[in-house]
């Protein structure tokens, strides 16, 4: 089976399609400025050159349209016609208390999604605009919607409530949601399989570090607590996100800056994380990677922060799941940076934790990094997003 993975953002598309059968990516590309002037589509067919087209895009269903021309194009394309593919997997940032799973989408989905708007204002109306377009070109083909949040819905409520009065959670849903859940869920799983362990059985914590980075813990084939909250911005610091402070610098900020509740928002949504702990040297490791080296403050200042930042919440799942057999690593930090999981796995010591180091240098690869008598098995696992909306798009067919 041919699975398209769309994942729709507000000006952008990314996608991928999968032959299930063999897991291989069949082509897969991105379309950028939708709506904007200077609309590109990018297009990599597999094994082939990347094909770099300017082409207006006035909304999704245009670019949804140049997605199909790209696949199907009779030169450069990857399969025959619209025939050819045979179930739409999309990418769904908010799925709240409704979806614990993926979903097939009809009317009645659509509708649950879109309550979950306030929930995710800038990403689920972007999602759904993908799914609509989708269901224009492609009315027979089945669509199937992949949550964020879904692989989180296990955790109890002591995990998912906050310290605020009750009714604002029955009146307006405030609960941990956490997100990256497919992320979390694709390596969790991998760690068992590679580990050779019943999934069930496993104490497991996932440290998802790209841009956006989460924790979570998954005890016996659940997942039980995750770093971000209601929103994507609790937890962590990462790139540009603050991730956990406290909440009475908002209104701190508001008066020392002169700024709106939005202004404040917007600082700790795009201007801090290790960007922002950097002096604003950048948002990307491998530039602060190279400041610590020489010896740069910001630069070490910002590592060590993140750093220390991910430490505490191993240590508090690991006392969440009285005890854990294996720390994963996953994303564009987690798997590439065996400098920053070096730091890290500097402050587990007391876990038993030993790692090799000329192993841990490996980049991008799925390996242990612990050695083998190690006490907690330490190991490096690529997450595939995509990969996984497919499968679970295939699962549910
Ligand atoms: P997201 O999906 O949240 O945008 P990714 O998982 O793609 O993020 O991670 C992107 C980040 O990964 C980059 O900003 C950079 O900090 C980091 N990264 C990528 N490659 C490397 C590398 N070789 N060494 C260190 N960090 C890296």
């Amino acid at each position: 089976m041919n699975v398209l993975v769309i994942n729709c953002g507000s000006s952008s598309l990314k996608f991928q399609l999968i032959d299930s059968e063999n897991e291989k990516v069949i082509g897969k590309g991105l379309c950028e400025r939708i709506g904007i002037d200077g609309s590109v589509i990018s297009f990599t067919p597999n094994g082939g050159e990347k094909i770099v087209t300017k082409s207006p895009m006035k909304d999704h269903t245009d670019a949804i349209k140049l997605v199909i021309d790209a696949l199907t194009d009779e030169k450069t394309g990857v399969v025959k016609n619209l025939n050819d593919i045979n179930a739409v997997g999309h990418r769904i940032v908010h799925g709240g208390e409704k979806f614990n799973k993926a979903t097939i989408i009809d009317e009645e989905v659509m509708k649950a999604i879109e309550e979950c708007n306030d929930l995710a204002p800038l990403h689920n109306p972007a999602n759904l605009i993908g799914v609509r377009a989708c269901q224009n070109l492609m009315p027979n083909t089945p669509q199937i919607a992949v949550f964020d949040t879904a692989f989180h819905q296990t955790m109890p409520e002591e995990a998912y409530l906050y310290g605020l009065p009750y009714d604002m959670y029955e009146k307006y849903h405030i609960r941990r949601y956490g997100f990256h859940g497919t992320s979390h869920d694709f390596v969790s799983h991998a760690a068992a399989d590679m580990l050779g362990k019943n999934y069930d059985e496993l104490k497991t914590i996932v440290c998802h570090l790209g841009n956006g980075a989460s924790v979570s813990a998954v005890k016996n084939g659940k997942c039980v607590d995750t770093s971000m909250g209601l929103t994507p911005l609790e937890g962590l610091i990462m790139g540009t996100r603050s991730g956990d402070l406290d909440p009475a610098i908002l209104e701190f900020l508001c008066d020392k800056e002169n700024l709106d509740i939005h202004g404040v928002l917007n600082i700790l949504n795009k201007k801090s994380g290790v960007y922002g702990l950097s002096e604003e040297l950048s948002s990307d490791f491998r530039d602060l990677e190279d400041g610590y080296i020489e010896g740069k403050e910001n630069c070490i200042r910002a590592v060590d922060t993140f750093c220390y930042r991910v430490a505490k919440y191993i240590g508090a799942y690991t006392a969440a799941m009285n005890g854990v057999d294996a720390i994963c690593f996953t994303a564009g930090v987690g798997e590439n940076s065996g400098f920053v999981r070096e730091i890290i796995l500097k402050y587990l010591g007391y876990l038993g934790i030993t790692i090799d180091k000329e192993i841990n240098k490996t980049r991008g690869k799925a390996v242990e990094i612990s050695t083998a008598d190690s006490k907690v098995k330490v190991l490096v696992i690529p997450t595939n997003e995509e990969l996984a909306i497919a499968r679970q798009t295939v699962a549910l067919l």
